[in-house]
């Protein structure tokens, strides 16, 4: 039987300290980790439950994707979507797959899931296949928004300090990706993942072009 949430936090405060303070993480000193100094983890908080609502838990009228379906979309097709940030990353190309139905990962049905597990493969080759790419990292963490959203980030190559989780730390770190070259790397891949997969792509970049990437993005 799975602790409850009471038993996890006492469990857990038995070794804090007097402040509430866990100890330290090895983590923190690998070459991965983006931050050195002083730590202390933060105190731990005891469990709300039941938890806050997620965006759009109750319908998709409180759903930012539902209410904003084409929003920064670089491809689709008649059930899924592939999209970017308003604003560029610090990483080469960083994109989500969401379904254009209101829907979380445990609600897909057989079909929906093969094919998502199908694009998610067709887009690493896509992505990997950019010159300066080195690894793609895919991540859902559903913590923040009932629609389903996979994140796909690409690790630049050389890096290897960025490696593993570490990334989405060191995305927010870098400097954003200079727009003309972070649409056209999108627009690469939006091609690529069409080519190999099918669906629409919704994205123009030219490489002299140097206007926001807002500009770029069409609708579906
Ligand atoms: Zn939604």
């Amino acid at each position: 039987m799975p602790e409850t949430p009471e038993e996890i936090y006492k469990r857990a405060r038995f070794i804090a300290d007097s402040d509430g303070r866990l100890p330290i993480p090895m983590y923190v000193a690998m070459p991965q980790f983006p931050y050195e100094g002083e730590f202390y983890v933060k105190p731990l908080i005891e469990p709300l439950v039941p938890e806050p609502p997620r965006r759009g838990e109750d319908g998709p009228a409180e759903c930012p994707r539902c209410q904003y379906p084409d929003d920064g979309v670089i491809w689709s097709d008649d059930e899924w979507i592939l999209a970017t940030d308003s604003q560029p990353s610090g990483l080469p190309v960083a994109v989500l797959l969401q379904p254009r139905e209101h829907l979380d990962l445990g609600q897909l049905d057989d079909a929906q899931a093969a094919a998502m597990g199908t694009m998610v493969v067709h887009l690493e080759r896509a992505i990997a296949s950019l010159d300066g790419v080195a690894r793609v990292h895919v991540a859902r963490w559903g913590d923040t928004d009932a629609h389903l959203n996979v994140f796909l980030y690409a690790r630049p190559e050389g890096f290897g300090q960025f490696r593993g989780a570490c990334l989405s730390l060191w995305e927010d770190i870098l400097p954003p990706t200079p727009e003309g070259v972070w649409a056209l790397n999108h627009k690469e891949v939006a091609d690529r993942f069409a080519e190999s997969y099918g669906g629409t792509v919704h994205i123009q970049a030219q490489q002299t072009d140097t206007s926001g990437i807002a500009d770029r993005l069409s609708g579906l």
